[in-house]
């Protein structure tokens, strides 16, 4: 695929040549079948899904009862969610899971070495809440799946929560203005709103390599760690690799927190790396309470905002994170118009400058710490640096010193060739491996609503995916669409989105809230007026940055849809998520009841009244279309 052209001639013979080394890059990884390459963890390979944690899910009876919120996701979207709906006064909001516990991907996730990568004084949520302060800089896995636990026990979302549960379908009953909430567990239970939070990375995904069924060795994804065939746990300590021939499969950030743990314990490692990760500087350590201003209060929700503004490109007095990230800011969200705004002619040659300078210092860093050359080469990433989720490590170079460690780089093959029966081929080369552990990441948009896997059936019998895919997705800020009332959406499309998501889904979680909130005070459905929905998508469209050309030349991945470029178009608010949240808090002062829709609700509960009224600025739909 060609890239669509840009406006910007190369300024320097050093950056026309870096251009041309990025391409050839891009050129040996980039596969015609584009993300068709990869198997998905259903059917045959099913068993790769399974829940790890989980032995037998609980018994229990079909509901058949009625709540106020059903929540669909346990991870912290979910959480928030039903934590600040709890706030505004919700007694029973209920949370399905399909995992067995709350969590999400940090139920998940649990393989050896797990971090967070953002800081966790600002990734985990509702610290002021809860008055929990984290240890360490980058929390550990299993502390951040607790401090999820933590808020649910808080806010009493136990009380109703569903895990091991898969919602199958959403139906809209217009005569009593209440959610039908299908279940695989045979439930029918209703809901007068509903919350959607099935997150963005949550299905595993297979690399499609041919002949992977005929393995015979022992293989999982990381998403799904076998402990009971490793031993250990997320700290290392897996005696069960002792003497094993073990193959790991991508170095993403994934892999770049596993890979240092398997090589202490494994025989022998073989990583299979199609494309290096851009390795940072990791700089984990303890920080008292003191050292974040813990004693205050407020302090976190400081801290949080603080880090947005920076990665957002709004001016702070003080960086308060100082990591890399805040340090890389410019780079990463370049595509912003916050970062643009100067309008300077010369923006392109600045930030390429600049990317360029960061691209040779990570790749300095490479040499100065493995000491193969030929190994060293091989790890050293070409691309611009927001090409790849950036990752944050001391112990993954290193890791390549040891004896017990081999790369073998599959660049040339555009990945793994083959699979055998005793282990993965590559260049004609066959390395046999007891265990093929599967570091190869996640389906992009394929849970939720918005892939068609769960149902959803608004009024009049109008289908939501019908409704997105024939005219594309029409929400008012991401939240809510037309045709769908008392449904609210979260996840990034046409919302806002930083890298610290955790803000962004708290700041979801309070205006979904505020929105259910305002409804029971005024008696009211939620819903957008179409002309509110096509004047969001004028917003959305209006200052979108051209980020077709960007991604289009960055090497693939699932950024991209793996090298295809990224089309331009209304899919996210294009200001940024600092201005994205104040608009949002002005429009709940302003403008809140524009999507409030009337009702009768008592007798509507009870089917017996579907008389509507706009509350303002409402043209009113007639309760059967
Ligand atoms: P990624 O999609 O980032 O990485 C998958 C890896 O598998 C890549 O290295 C990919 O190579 C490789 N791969 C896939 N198919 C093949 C093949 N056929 N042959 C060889 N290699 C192959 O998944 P991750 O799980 O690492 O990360 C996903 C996301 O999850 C991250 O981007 C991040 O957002 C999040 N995450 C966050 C963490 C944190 O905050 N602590 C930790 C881990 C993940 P290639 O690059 O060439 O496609």
């Amino acid at each position: 695929m060609t890239p669509p052209q840009r406006d910007t001639p190369p300024t320097s013979q050093a950056t026309a040549e870096l251009r041309e080394r990025y391409r050839i890059e891009r050129e040996r990884r980039v596969r015609p079948e584009g993300t068709r390459q990869y198997r998905s963890t259903t059917a045959e390979f099913g068993y790769f899904a399974e829940d790890p944690y989980v032995a037998e899910p609980a018994r229990r009876e079909p509901l058949r009862d009625v709540v106020d919120v059903a929540v669909v996701g346990g991870g912290f979207g979910g959480i928030l969610a039903g934590a600040r709906l709890r706030r505004e006064g919700l007694a029973k909001v209920r949370v399905v899971e399909q995992g067995g516990d709350f969590g999400g991907t940090w139920y998940w996730n649990r393989y050896p070495g797990i971090h967070c990568d953002v800081e966790s004084h600002v990734y985990l949520p509702m610290l002021d809440e809860t008055g929990y302060v984290p240890e360490w800089k980058y929390a550990p896995g299993e502390e951040i799946r607790r401090h999820a636990m933590r808020i649910a026990e808080q806010f009493g979302l136990y009380e109703d929560a569903l895990f091991s549960t898969t919602v199958t379908a959403l139906t809209w009953d217009e005569s009593a203005h209440q959610w039908v909430v299908d279940t695989d567990r045979g439930d029918r239970f209703r809901a007068t709103y509903v919350v959607t939070a099935t997150g963005t990375l949550s299905e595993p995904k297979l690399p499609g390599i041919p002949g992977i069924e005929d393995y015979k060795g022992h293989t999982f994804h990381t998403s799904r760690w076998d402990y009971g065939y490793t031993g250990g746990g997320p700290d290392g300590a897996m005696t069960g690799l002792a003497g094993k021939r073990v193959g790991v499969v991508g170095t993403g950030a994934t892999g770049v927190q596993a890979i240092p743990m398997l090589a202490e314990d494994a025989g022998h490692l073989y990583v299979f790396q199609r494309t290096p990760s851009a390795v940072d500087v990791r700089g984990q350590r303890r920080m008292t309470p003191r050292e974040v201003g813990a004693d205050r209060p407020g302090w976190a929700a400081e801290r949080r905002e603080n880090f947005l503004r920076i990665v957002s490109g709004d001016d702070v007095e003080r960086d308060l994170v100082t990591d890399r990230w805040t340090e890389c800011a410019g780079l990463l969200e370049k595509l912003l118009p916050s970062f643009r705004r100067d309008g300077a002619p010369d923006f392109e040659a600045t930030y390429e400058a600049a990317d360029h300078a960061t691209m040779d210092r990570i790749r300095a860093r490479v040499t100065a710490e493995v000491a193969d050359p030929a190994t060293a080469a091989a790890l050293q990433p070409w691309y611009r640096y927001a090409c790849k989720r950036p990752t944050f490590s001391d112990k993954y170079l290193p890791a390549f010193n040891r004896d017990n460690v081999t790369l073998v780089d599959t660049a040339d093959t555009h990945g793994i060739e083959r699979m055998t029966v005793n282990g993965v081929v590559v260049g004609g080369v066959e390395y046999e491996v007891d265990c093929l552990v599967l570091a190869t990441g996640f389906s992009v948009g394929v849970s939720g609503i918005t892939s068609g896997k769960l149902p959803v059936t608004g009024s009049g019998g109008i289908r939501f995916l019908d409704a997105f895919t024939q005219r594309g997705p029409r929400t008012l800020h991401g939240f809510t669409s037309h045709g769908f009332p008392n449904l609210f959406m979260m996840g990034p499309l046409q919302n806002a989105s930083s890298v610290n998501f955790t803000h962004i889904l708290d700041e979801q979680a309070v205006h979904a809230a505020a929105l259910i909130a305002a409804a029971e005070k005024r008696n009211a459905v939620v819903e957008p007026t179409p002309e509110a929905v096509d004047a969001w998508l004028a917003v959305c469209a209006e200052d979108a940055p051209d980020h077709e050309w960007f991604h289009a030349e960055c090497t693939p991945g699932y950024y991209n849809r793996e090298g295809r470029g990224r089309p331009n178009g209304p899919n996210a608010y294009p200001y940024g998520a600092v201005a994205f949240h104040d608009m949002l808090r002005r429009w709940r002062e302003q403008d809140i009841d524009d999507v409030l829709r009337r009702t009768a609700r008592q007798e509507d509960r009870r089917g017996l009244n579907t008389r509507t009224e706009p509350v303002r600025g409402w043209a009113a739909i007639p309760a059967t279309r």
